[in-house]
């Protein structure tokens, strides 16, 4: 039967494909097809990891019979006998089987996507003891994945089989394999994303999450549709169902018709298209009809992503979120080398062009590591994060510091510190930097200049921008986190999405003087958080006088469009309504 679930749009364009849920503690594992002739291997992966565990816990079993009620008490073995019955269950061989021979999904994927199965039919059991028993079932799951660690799949990730493009008739047709995979969880955090970057999947859907929490961001960032804050998804699919994610409208639709699936073919065919005919734009310089010209960066996560900024037509990178460099790395942070290397791929990258490398803002929806979520502070969009996690561990911080500068040696490098706000922060991190200066002095090591940057992204920086000026060449607006702040609005939390509003006329005098007291200061100003990658907004930034824009690659030329058709000298007073107005949104369709 059809239904749809409500979320929040992050990511635009139509996704059209079969549910693949996967427990936000498994998005680790990995996804990928493997060929048919590798088939047989990929089972007997997984029945060499179930025999394994077989044996060991037979082993067990045969050390505790030997022990007194003391040592080992009866229900141990009960425990160790239930494993055994749920590992030599046939629902868990043949399910894996039937992932891995008609769907090709790599041993893992085929055993975490069975274990989903299974653990919502015990879900739904009446009994109690046996619904306990899921959890048995995952901890013989996750033996099983650790006893196949040992034994990697023959085929590398680079050599993966990629999906090609369903037509209208494959889907019609119900063809199995092949068909675009859509990832469905309860919670992906930003650096799960990053490893989704490469990943099968045309969409993602998951419960919870705001429209620019990270984990949005970079869904944003692999241009492909997604939904987040869709509250009971991950509950009301099934795996396998077919799902089309609506991205534009926040949608997602459950076991569509023939006819609602022809609609949104029709929908994703003419995005694409639509898509098209931007890429004539490419090389259109991006000025507007009075002859002002308009600066437009990517924001990146990745050295590797410069590639996309490049090829999407950036001026240079705005803004490239060094923190994605430290995540998921159980606490081994990057040294200074590591990272040097990682600011010079990205340098190198961009050909020449400026790249603006911000200093790590971890913390609140960005933990260092998923197992680091901070529970214990009850705000950590509040406690400690972004520069001030840096001030905390100077040697780390030092260390990005050096990394950054010596990078400087290969191109245009600007160096933006994160949320700052008070004095006392500014005059720390230029003694940082003075000291990382002379730390290199003192090695011999080579260096090079860097334009200084501070974001403007706590209203106590927006009301203080005289002290900003005098200390920084540039200033970047982090419009997400200014929003967070001025609003009271956790961006990461679904429930108060409704809230988070770029046009609140509190945000948009913020946002309107920063940029007029900078440039009245002859200092360059830009936005770097999504409202700037927002063609719905793209005039209005214009009209309040800004001229550089840092944004997903995916969005430049869209934006661009909207620049050539803008008149700043008419935008001009029209913005300064919409600024003065009670309902700034109201006042934005006047003319
Ligand atoms: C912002 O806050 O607008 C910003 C660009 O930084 P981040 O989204 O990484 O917090
Ligand atoms: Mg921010």
């Amino acid at each position: 039967m059809t239904f749809a679930i409500q979320g929040l749009n992050v990511s635009r364009g139509v996704a059209i494909g079969r549910a693949v849920l996967v427990a936000s503690s498994r998005v680790d594992v990995a996804h990928y097809f493997v060929n048919a002739d590798q088939v047989p291997a990929e089972i007997e992966r997984v029945r060499r990891g179930r025999d394994a565990v077989v044996d060991e816990i037979r082993r067990l079993h045969e050390t505790i019979t030997h022990m007194g009620p003391n040592e080992a008490p009866h229900e141990l073995g009960a425990l160790l006998d239930v494993h055994l019955m749920l590992l030599q269950d046939d629902a868990l061989a043949a399910g894996v089987k039937h992932w891995i021979t008609d769907r090709l999904y790599n041993a893992e994927w085929a055993l975490t996507t069975q274990l989903e199965i299974i653990a919502r039919q015990f879900d739904e059991m009446e009994d109690e003891y046996l619904r306990e028993r899921k959890a048995d079932m995952e901890q013989i799951v996750e033996r099983v994945l650790r006893a196949m660690k040992g034994t990697s799949s023959p085929i590398e990730a680079h050599n993966q089989r990629t999906m090609r493009k369903a037509s209208q008739q494959d889907l019609l047709l119900d063809d199995t394999v092949d068909v675009p995979l859509i990832l469905i969880a309860h919670d992906l955090s930003p650096a799960d994303m990053i490893q989704f970057k490469q990943s099968v999947f045309a969409g993602f859907i998951t419960d919870v999450g705001g429209k620019t929490s990270h984990t949005a961001i970079v869904a944003r960032s692999m241009d492909i549709p997604a939904v987040v804050g869709a509250r009971l998804a991950n509950q009301l699919v099934r795996q396998d169902d077919w799902v089309i994610i609506d991205g534009d409208a926040g949608v997602v639709i459950v076991d569509p018709s023939p006819i609602i699936l022809a609609e949104y073919g029709f929908k994703q065919r003419q995005g694409e298209l639509e898509r098209g005919r931007l890429q004539r734009l490419l090389h259109t310089p991006s000025v507007t009809m009075d002859g002002q010209k308009v600066e437009l960066l990517a924001n990146i996560e990745m050295p590797e992503d410069a590639a996309g900024a490049l090829k999407a037509g950036a001026a240079g990178v705005g803004l490239f979120r060094s923190e994605f460099l430290f995540m998921g790395r159980q606490g081994r942070l990057p040294g200074e080398e590591e990272q040097y290397q990682a600011y010079r791929r990205a340098i190198e990258g961009m050909r020449g062009l400026p790249v603006t490398i911000r200093t790590v803002d971890v913390g609140a929806d960005k933990p260092l590591d998923d197992s680091l979520h901070d529970d214990a502070h009850l705000n950590p969009a509040l406690g400690l994060r972004a520069i001030r996690w840096s001030l905390a561990d100077p040697a780390m911080f030092l260390t990005q510091l050096r990394a950054i500068l010596r990078s400087a040696v290969h191109g245009d490098v600007h160096l933006l510190i994160p949320m700052l706000a008070h004095a006392r922060e500014i005059r720390q991190t230029l003694a940082h930097l003075d000291h990382a200066r002379a730390m290199l002095d003192n090695r011999g090591v080579a260096y090079g200049p860097v334009k200084l940057g501070a974001m403007i992204e706590v209203p106590a920086a927006a009301l203080s921008l005289k002290l900003f000026l005098k200390h920084f060449d540039f200033l970047s607006i982090g419009t997400n986190d200014l929003i967070q702040y001025t609003l009271a609005i956790d961006r990461s939390d679904e429930s108060v999405a409704h809230l988070y509003d770029p046009l609140h006329p509190a945000v948009l005098r913020l946002v309107a003087d920063t940029i007029a007291v900078s440039r009245a200061q002859g200092k360059v100003v830009n936005v770097c958080g999504e409202m700037a990658g927002d063609v719905a907004l793209t005039r209005l930034l214009l009209g309040l006088g800004l001229r550089s824009f840092s944004m997903h690659p995916a969005q430049i030329l869209a934006v661009k469009q909207e620049i050539l058709r803008a008149d700043t000298s008419k935008l001009a007073p029209w913005a300064q309504r919409v600024l003065e107005a009670d309902d700034p949104a109201r006042a934005m369709t006047m003319a």
